[in-house]
């Protein structure tokens, strides 16, 4: 069995497109398969309308959860309540196209992948979002431990053994995209082109896009600690060239060391110290998290077809 996983948050007016178009594409090559559609928390019809739409058709089911969580921790709701032998995700918005399962499908079953992640050649319209995408593509690339990453994000198809893997990591801060590419396993992509938006605005607003690219970074780096070090290093380096000056300087006997240099040295050296500490204050709240051990989401209610009748 194939299950697809796919989170909606205040999505009413997709839901229509988005099972339709979904159901015909996995109609087009399978009988056999599950939509899990999580509704993570929406405040609108969302989930009334997922409920009809699962009360027509044994193959969906809505996983309710009990107030918004987020997209990543939607996700992995989903995934462990997935039970199919291959599992799919995908965003909710259609930007994401479902009938390219099928050819993640036949990566998995003919050439032996374990994993098939959609890999964007191409956004279709322009907007600052994806050029902040594209920058911290860009920048992620670099700093990352992990490999070929770059350009995917959730959408993509994986083996039983990979979700296994995926769902075993119970990390609380989740950049599943990174989980994805570090479970290791056999990988693999396809190239399509991102779509836009086909109804409604982005549900992850910059601040939730900006605080999951940190969230990638501190995870899949040590891009942070270096970058504290490194400037430990230069203010080091400036301040014993600065020592050597003075130092001259009163051999000399023309040591005029005004308030400027005083000034600057403070200002220089206290924005390093606050940086390195905002930094350091970073990690202590990761652990922090990690330590809480909070669940990464409630469940409601699954309206698998069983519980609600
Ligand atoms: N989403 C969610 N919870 C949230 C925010 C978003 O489940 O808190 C869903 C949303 O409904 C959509 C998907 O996650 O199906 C991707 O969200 P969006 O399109 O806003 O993000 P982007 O395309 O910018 O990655
Ligand atoms: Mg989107």
């Amino acid at each position: 069995m194939i299950s697809i996983v796919i989170p909606v948050y205040n999505e009413e007016g997709l839901i229509d497109d988005l099972l339709e178009r979904t159901v015909s594409a996995l109609d087009a090559f399978t009988s056999d398969y599950e939509i899990i559609v999580v509704d993570d928390g929406s405040e609108d019809r969302s989930l009334p309308n997922l409920l009809k739409w699962q009360s027509n058709n044994p193959r969906i089911k809505v996983l309710s959860l009990s107030k918004n969580f987020g997209h990543q921790a939607a996700f992995t709701a989903g995934l462990e309540h997935a039970s199919g032998e291959i599992v799919g995700m995908m965003d909710g918005d259609l930007q994401d196209p479902p009938e390219l399962f099928q050819k993640m499908y036949r990566k998995i079953t003919e050439e032996d992948y374990d994993v098939i992640s959609g890999t964007r050649t191409g956004r279709k319209g322009k907007s600052n979002r994806n050029f902040y995408t594209f920058l911290f593509h860009l920048f992620f690339r670099n700093v990352a431990v992990i490999q070929n990453m770059e350009n995917t994000g959730n959408f993509s198809m994986m083996k039983r053994e990979a979700v296994k893997a995926l769902l075993s990591m119970t990390e609380k801060v989740r950049y599943l995209p990174g989980l994805r590419s570090f479970i290791g396993f056999k990988q693999g992509s396809v190239d399509f082109v991102r779509d836009v938006r086909t109804e409604g605005e982005p549900k992850m607003s910059l601040t939730k896009l900006f605080i999951l690219a940190s969230d990638a970074i501190f995870s899949f780096s040590r891009f942070p600690i270096k970058f504290c070090l490194y400037l430990g290093l230069i203010g080091t380096f400036v301040f014993m060239c600065a020592g050597i000056y003075v130092l001259i300087a009163k051999t000399l006997g023309f040591a005029v060391i005004g308030w400027s240099s005083t000034l600057l040295s403070i200002y220089f050296l206290g924005s390093i110290q606050l940086v390195s500490l905002g930094v350091v204050g970073e990690y202590v709240y990761r652990i922090y998290k990690e330590s809480q051990d909070r669940p990464i989401y409630f469940v409601k209610k699954f309206y698998d077809g069983n519980s609600n009748k």
